[in-house]
């Protein structure tokens, strides 16, 4: 028989993909053929994963679905959407539940997600070893086995951290004989190939290692995007792909400048070299950029030596250093006072001071750049809590623009906007506008997300009443 590699490669070839070296890079997945903006490149399930919030137990084992949740009998741990999906957990649950269930409630806390993503990649190769699991060409422990875990340049610090939590892995699992030193490497491989899973809007639900996925690279102006249903993940291309591209993905939020791309990039231990991050830096002086003086000019403004002055690349004009300092600082402390009231959950206080912040930032900063938008990023938030849908649809207008400017053509984040823009549209019964923010969204995410997923079916019915309701209207006229 086939070793799993030799089985993994032919069935990537029949999806015109190909595992190969990239310069630079190590492994990477290539494609073999022609892809079209918003075809699926590869999905795969999980080799092993978790939900983050356990102990709340809202979210389903297996089908990551949200709500209220049946907990597991045995553990009180594991928790289902229903008996379907208890059942098809089972075999892999039997003797998680067994060992969860003989722990004292003070090593129960002990199971972090990462812990517990661990305990079920063990018991996951166990099972899939004693045939009760099958095994496949993706989905086989070989695929973990081959991951990068950059051992040798983690730190000396970590790795105490990390035989020590391989140590508890061994206490949780008294019956299987664990190399600790392996499973230490084994968490070093979690820390760069584990995935977050998230829901269709983005927000973060568990953790999955999707050892064939780990293979694509990261590039900050990727072609392909990695979303999830459930917890398969897909990754669809959002251009077309021809022949001999190498797929990437990316690994960090994008919407930011160089310098902190390459410092979320770290705990991957790689320096990325694509054309964004070699390029010069007037993307950057825009991200971060500080406005002209002159309103009427759209100007970069770059520093000069020390920091003195900030002279615009367009005009000429230059604006004092000391000036920058000083709004800078205030708004340093307001954000320190807006970010507390929101975390002790005084939503309408904060938003008065994000508020302010807002004011003080449009003087300072261009419009596209960075800090203003995650500023009214907040803001939004905060006015749809408060239910205050007109200021809400004001942020969401603003933010469109620097979302189209930071990302790529189709990007989920920029669909997403849009559909919470028709979305409050639609609310506030401006239903013109409402159709065509849902038809902007709906052109972004069937690239990005596809067209089957509840999600989706949800958004193309939306867009079909704003449809209907403007004809409706144009007609009776
Ligand atoms: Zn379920
Ligand atoms: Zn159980
Ligand atoms: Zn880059
Ligand atoms: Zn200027």
């Amino acid at each position: 028989m086939a070793s799993w590699a030799e089985q993994l490669e032919r069935e990537l070839a029949g999806r015109g993909l190909a595992v190969a070296s990239v310069p630079g890079k190590g492994r990477g997945l290539v494609a073999t053929r022609s892809f079209f903006p918003g075809e699926v490149i590869i999905c795969q399930e999980p080799y092993a994963s978790t939900p983050n919030k356990i102990s709340v137990g809202s979210t389903c084992d297996h089908c990551f679905a949200s709500g209220k949740m049946k907990k597991c009998s045995g553990c009180q741990l594991a928790c289902y959407c229903g008996s379907g999906c208890q059942k098809e957990e089972w075999k892999l649950h039997q003797p998680e539940c067994q060992a969860i269930s003989a722990l004292t409630e003070d090593r129960k806390k002990m199971l972090t997600p990462t812990i517990r993503l661990m305990v079920r990649l063990i018991l996951r190769r166990k099972r899939q070893i004693e045939k009760a699991i099958p095994s496949s060409a993706t989905d086989n422990y070989d695929l973990v086995d081959a991951l990068e875990s950059h051992i040798a340049k983690v730190d000396d610090k970590q790795l105490v951290l990390y035989a020590q939590m391989a140590n508890l892995v061994q206490l949780i699992l008294p019956s299987v004989q664990l190399d600790i030193k392996e499973i230490a490497h084994t968490f070093s491989k979690f820390a760069c190939n584990a995935h977050t899973i998230c829901d269709p809007e983005l927000r973060p639900l568990g953790t999955g290692l999707f050892p064939v996925i780990s293979i694509i690279n990261h590039s900050c102006v990727p072609n392909a995007v990695l979303l999830f249903e459930g917890q398969t993940a897909y990754v669809r291309a959002l251009e077309p792909l021809s022949n001999n591209t190498e797929v990437s993905i990316s690994y960090i939020e994008t919407a930011a400048t160089t310098m902190k791309r390459q410092n979320d990039l770290k705990q991957y231990f790689f320096s990325c070299k694509c054309p964004r991050c070699i390029k010069d830096s007037e993307e950057d002086a825009l991200l971060e950029g500080y406005i002209c003086k002159d309103r009427k000019c759209d100007g970069i403004l770059l520093p000069d030596t020390g920091k003195k002055a900030y002279t615009c690349q367009k005009c000429g004009i230059c604006r004092d250093g000391e000036e920058v300092k000083n709004v800078s600082s205030q708004i340093l402390l307001l954000s320190d006072k807006a970010s507390s009231l929101l975390s002790s959950g005084n939503n309408s206080e904060a938003g008065s001071v994000y508020k302010v912040i807002e004011q003080l930032e449009q003087k300072l900063y261009h419009s596209s750049s960075i800090p203003l938008l995650h500023t009214r990023e907040k803001l939004l938030k905060i006015c749809m809590e408060l239910q205050d849908w007109q200021t809400a649809l004001m942020y969401c207008r603003l933010t469109i623009p620097v979302y189209e400017r930071v990302y790529p053509p189709f990007h989920p984040m920029t669909g997403l906007q849009f559909y919470t823009c028709g979305k409050l549209e639609w609310l506030l019964e401006y239903t013109e506008d409402a159709l065509k923010s849902l038809t902007r969204a709906a052109d972004v995410l069937q690239i990005t997300h596809g067209t089957k997923s509840q999600f989706m079916k949800e958004l193309l019915g939306r867009l079909e009443e704003a449809r209907a309701e403007v004809s409706f209207k144009q007609s009776s006229r």
